[in-house]
């Protein structure tokens, strides 16, 4: 039968209780052993006893205190990690990705950025499920990812909706030709049968000073056109 786990209002209640509880202890036990053993006390027992008691006590209440600290850290980083992530593919989430596509733009880096969205994606859950729907996407993520040039940031932004921000020296054409080639020989992995998966890209350059909501507004337009133009296809933001 399982043990059910205390909440943790009620395990610091309980190690405050054991903390202070034990220096009490621990305390009247070396005053009682003091007067046990000089009788009356004298300044060398007194002394000693004032030493040996927080000695004892101090370190055991600091290292309870300090675990109990180091463990909700811990505890602190993993959320910050997962709220950062996007648990489906491990990629980073959109809140990720603002935050570190803000920060490289305020430093001034030249970037520019590739919105890609997968065509048809409904059609994909529709004929194969959900779950193949989600493979798809762990398999498109891993693609992007691959494909990308040193120092860019690869994010899922949205549902079937990916970002790439990436060195504005790396062609555009180059790269969203090189992701339709893999996507093109790597099919949807799935046990109801092999489909072919293509995107669509929106490639905004960005400006001397922009920002990311300026950036993000003029790649989804592109990937707009590209939608328009026909899919499968790459379009460049005015
Ligand atoms: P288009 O070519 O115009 O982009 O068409 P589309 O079908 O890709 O776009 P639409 O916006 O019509 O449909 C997107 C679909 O993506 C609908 C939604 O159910 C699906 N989707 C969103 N998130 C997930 C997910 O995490 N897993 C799965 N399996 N499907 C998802
Ligand atoms: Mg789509
Ligand atoms: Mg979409």
């Amino acid at each position: 039968m399982a043990v059910p786990r205390k909440s943790p209002a009620t395990r610091l209640i309980v190690g405050g209780l054991l903390v202070v509880g034990g220096s009490v202890a621990a305390s009247m036990l070396f005053t009682h052993l003091s007067f046990v053993r000089f009788g009356d006390l004298e300044y060398r027992g007194a002394m000693w006893a004032a030493a040996i008691v927080p000695l004892l006590v101090a370190p055991t209440a600091y290292g309870w205190v300090a675990l109990l600290s180091w463990r909700l850290h811990l505890a602190n980083a993993a959320l910050d990690t997962l709220a950062r992530r996007d648990s489906l593919t491990g990629l980073d989430n959109r809140r990720a990705f603002v935050e570190a596509a803000r920060a490289r733009l305020a430093a001034g880096e030249s970037l520019q950025l590739l919105v890609a969205d997968i065509d048809h994606f409904k059609r994909i859950n529709d004929s194969m499920g959900h779950a193949a729907g989600d493979l798809a996407l762990v398999h498109v993520a891993g693609v992007l990812t691959q494909a990308a040039p040193h120092g860019s940031i690869v994010a899922r932004i949205g549902g079937e909706e990916f970002a790439l921000l990436v060195p504005a020296a790396t062609d555009p054409a180059a790269l969203v030709a090189r992701i339709a080639a893999e996507l093109a020989h790597m099919p949807v992995p799935s046990a109801a049968g092999l489909k072919r998966m293509t995107c669509s890209f929106g490639v905004a350059a960005a400006q001397p000073g922009e920002g990311l909501d300026s950036l993000l507004s003029r790649a989804d337009a592109a990937l707009y056109a590209a939608k328009d133009g026909g899919r499968d296809r790459m379009a460049l933001a005015s």
